[in-house]
Order: C-alpha cells, then structure tokens, then sequence
C-alpha cells in the first residue's frame, strides 16, 4: 500500500468510525452472536494474493460489527467506562503515525519529554502533592503504564526490592530468599481482582483484609493485620489502598491508612483506577485526603478522562525506587545519559518497549481543556444522580449504597434471587448491559453512567427497560429461562459473609 492508497483507505476508515458513532444507540449494546461466530465467518488461512481495503472495511461492517459490546453505547452500564473522543483518537493516530518506541531518551526525546510535561499538567490538576511531580524538587514523577493492573504489579516489585535491600543492609548475614519468602501484601476484600493477581504474578502473599460495613478498609484493620503477621516472623511489605473500588466505588480512608504504613515502613499504593479522575474536580478531593502518606498513586486516564485505553496514569514519590529495582544494563542499550528529570522510562515499567502514549493524553488534555474534563466529571455525576431518584421512586426497589460518583446500586426488595434474575432477563435482551455485586451480603445490581454520550433521555430509556423488566420479573407468572451461565448465587453471597 502506498501514501495516496494509505490516504484513501484512513479517510474511509475515519468516516466509518464517525458513522459507527454516530448511529450507537441504533445497535443493541449487546451482540447476538454465538460463540464461534467469527471463526465459522472468516477462512482458515490468511490470503495468498494482497486484498483490497475496501473489502476489509465491507467484512469489518458485516463481521466484525455484529459480534462487538458496544462500550460507548450510552446503554453501556457495565464495569466502569472505556475512554473515547475524538481528540484521543487522532492523538492514536499520531502516535501510530511515528511508530516510535521510547525505551530511553534517546530512543525519542519527545516521546519521553512529553509524558514528563502531561503528567506534570495532570498530576498537578489532580492536586496530587507536589513530591509526586517531576517538576518538584524531590526525585519523584509520573509514567504512563498500559494499565492499572501493571501499575499494582509495578508497586509490589518495587515495594519488595526496596524491602530486601533494606532488611540486608541492616543485616548482612540474612538470606535473601527467606527475606522474600516471608514478605506480605494487603489490601481489602473490596479490591479489583488485578490487586489480588499482582500478588500472585510478583509472588508475594496478599492479605485481602475485611472491608468494613461501607466497603472501607479500616487503620484498625491494618493495624491488627501488620501486628498478627509480625507475631508470627512475616515481614508487612505493600499495602494497595482502594480509592473507587470496582463493586461499590467505596473509598479507603488514606488519612487512616497511610500513617501506619509510613510508621511501619511499608510501601503504600492507591488505586484510584476510575475514581481518581475525579479529583481534577476540587469539590470531589476530599476522598483523597492523606495522599501525602502513599508512595505511589494510580488512576487510569483511559476510564473516565476520555483518552482511549492504554493510559494509565501512575506517580511516584521517588523514581530511584523503581530504577533500583528495574534496571538492567546492555551495551546497545547504552545512549545519552540523562538525570532522574529526564527519565530512562525503560527503567520505570515491565516492558522494554513502549508507545508514545503521551500524545493522547496530550491531545485531550488540549482539546477538552481542564474545563472540559471537569464538566464532564460533573455532567456524568448529575446523570447518576438522577437515575438514582427515578429508582428509588419506584417503591419495588432500593438504592443501596448511596450513590458514589457515575455509579449507581439498586435491588428489588423481593429478595436476591428476585434482582439476580430481572439482571439475567435484563441482559438477555441486549438492550442494556449492566452487571452485579454484593453489598453488605446482598446481591445488588451495578449502573454506571459510562458512555460520554450519554443524555437524560439515555437514562430514561435505560430506566424504562428495567422497569418493564421489574414488571415482567415480579409478577412472578413470566419467568423466562436464562442463557446466561449463571454465577453460583448461594456460594457468592456465602463466601462474601464468610469474609465478614
Ligand atoms: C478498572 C480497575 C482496575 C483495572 O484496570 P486496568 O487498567 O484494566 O488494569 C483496577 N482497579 C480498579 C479499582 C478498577 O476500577
């Protein structure tokens, strides 16, 4: 393919995106395709012979469509949001344009150089303490990671390097395996399942601590944990502090947390994954009060800042932790040597590759502007806020907890078995898509306001789905037979009071 072809074919791609956009609410939000659908739909062999472009764009409508979630359907109410815009787009576009990888400064100094300069901008409209930003003083800064997922995992692998080395600096004789062997990570029952996996990919054993009635892992808690484990020769390493956990959007008290960490010398990690875009609004950073005590902090711009998964914002205290920790020498890898303000990124993650991510992040940030991010914010608050008023005028069901943030929670009264089924018959029409939880034992239905198309009169034709279904469930005759496989619901709901 060349230029002028390469042209043609990003055009008609560009416009078939904006199409694609443009009719969202058209499509069923969930696909009807079987498992298998695409691998019986397309050959067995990649071609022979060079195909057209077009042809690819005919089969991405007729194939690849049909068998897509929509994420940014505004009937998405599912997980937390995906981020899109436009803006965020064509920054992809750029960046896949030069292709760069940005391992080192030399590999690409604007690759480097802008991740410094976005993540000082965002850091700073987060209000993060100044120690976290590149452009304090201090060694600490910001890097994009592909996902909170490996920013958790980042945290633990630096949390444990930093640990040996300071047990064996202490004292030498020890034997460092048996330093690793006893190490220990918590967090709270609460937390998104890559917290738990981050303990099991860095090998450390993670203490998944009660929550309390609010979904709030407690200093007490901790404080009984840190003092359990000594008693019996473990070493607390990591703590993964949870701000906007994925089931309820709880908050951890970090003003409660983070002194005892600090006093006890264990690293400190937040993970504000969707939450934490929040805080670019001043009324919302109260939830983040005790930052100043965390090592580390994470919120992924790819979830509610717009910019398109993989953006995952992270900022240390002291960038030498994670080069202490990460680096290794090769003589091609040998360039220009640079200070810990222009950092060697390579040094700051797990790969040794890297995209050049900060363009989109850059672009939004441009385009949308502060202003544009924070009424965003607000406008998908607001949204939340009013479907929550339409469920709880509907005496059948109850709002529980209070609404947090673009999330809402709600049951029928009639009973955990009652709401599990109206979400299977919900979900088995496709219209809406949304998915469960438990709170305080109880089975409870998630709602969040993800599309940033999503209008009022998106809310009311969710709300009006859900009623019709609430009146189809409940009166108890209609009980459609569901295809969805269904989550063992005794076990979930016995297993979640066990961990009481
Ligand atoms: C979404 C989410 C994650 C996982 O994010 P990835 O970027 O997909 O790894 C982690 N923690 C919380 C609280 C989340 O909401």
């Amino acid at each position: 393919m060349d230029s002028q072809q390469f042209r043609e074919f990003g055009k008609a791609a560009i416009d078939m995106v904006a199409d694609y956009l443009d009719n969202i609410r058209k499509l069923d939000v969930l696909p009807s395709v079987e498992p298998g659908y695409l691998l019986k739909a397309l050959p067995e062999d990649a071609p022979e012979q060079p195909e057209q472009w077009q042809d690819v764009l005919k089969d991405f409508s007729e194939n690849i469509i049909p068998g897509v979630t929509h994420w940014h359907s505004p009937r998405f109410h599912a997980f937390y949001p995906t981020g899109s815009s436009y803006p965020s787009l064509v920054g992809n576009i750029l960046s896949d344009g030069l292709g760069v990888i940005g391992f080192s400064w030399m590999s690409s100094p604007a690759c480097t150089e802008l991740e410094v300069v976005t993540l000082n901008w965002l850091g700073k409209l987060l209000g993060l303490p100044e120690e976290f930003l590149n452009c304090s003083k201090g060694p600490g800064g910001g890097v994009i990671q592909g996902s909170a997922s490996e920013a958790t995992l980042v945290g633990l692998l630096v949390a444990k390097e930093k640990m040996v080395r300071k047990l064996l600096k202490n004292n030498p004789s020890l034997d460092e395996g048996i330093i690793k062997s006893k190490l220990i990570a918590y967090t709270s029952d609460q937390c998104n399942s890559s917290v738990e996996k981050a303990g099991l990919l860095g090998s450390m054993k993670m203490r998944l601590l009660k929550a309390d009635a609010d979904g709030r892992l407690r200093g007490e808690t901790l404080k009984t944990a840190f003092e359990e484990d000594r008693a019996q020769g473990l070493i607390p390493c990591y703590v993964v502090a949870n701000l906007g956990t994925t089931g309820t959007c709880a908050f951890d008290p970090l003003y409660e947390l983070g002194p005892i960490c600090n006093e006890e010398d264990v690293w400190l990690h937040v993970d504000a994954a969707y939450a934490g875009t929040a805080f670019i609004c001043p009324e919302y950073r109260h939830l983040m009060k005790g930052v100043e005590y965390a090592d580390s902090f994470d919120v992924n711009a790819h979830k509610w800042m717009q910019v398109h998964f993989d953006c995952s914002a992270m900022w240390v205290k002291n960038g030498y932790d994670l080069i202490n920790t990460f680096d290794v020498q090769r003589i091609y890898l040998d360039d220009v040597k640079t200070d810990i303000k222009i950092p060697d990124y390579r040094h700051w993650q797990m790969p040794l590759g890297r995209r050049f991510r900060a363009l989109k992040l850059w672009t939004v940030l441009r385009i949308n502007g502060a202003e544009g991010i924070r009424s965003h914010i607000r406008n998908q608050i607001s949204l939340a806020q009013y479907f929550a008023k339409l469920v709880q005028n509907d005496n059948r069901f109850i709002v529980e907890p209070e609404p947090s943030m673009g999330l809402v929670c709600f049951r029928l009264k009639d009973g955990d078995i009652m709401t599990k089924r109206l979400l299977e018959n919900i979900t088995e029409k496709k219209q809406i898509y949304m998915v469960a939880a438990t709170y305080r034992g109880r089975y409870i239905i998630r709602f969040v306001i993800c599309s940033r198309l999503t209008t009022t009169e998106d809310v009311d034709f969710s709300w009006k789905i859900i009623k019709a279904e609430a009146d189809l469930t409940c009166s108890n005759n209609v009980i459609t037979k569901s295809k969805i496989p269904a989550i063992n619901l005794q076990e979930t709901i016995s297993s979640c009071e066990k961990s009481k």
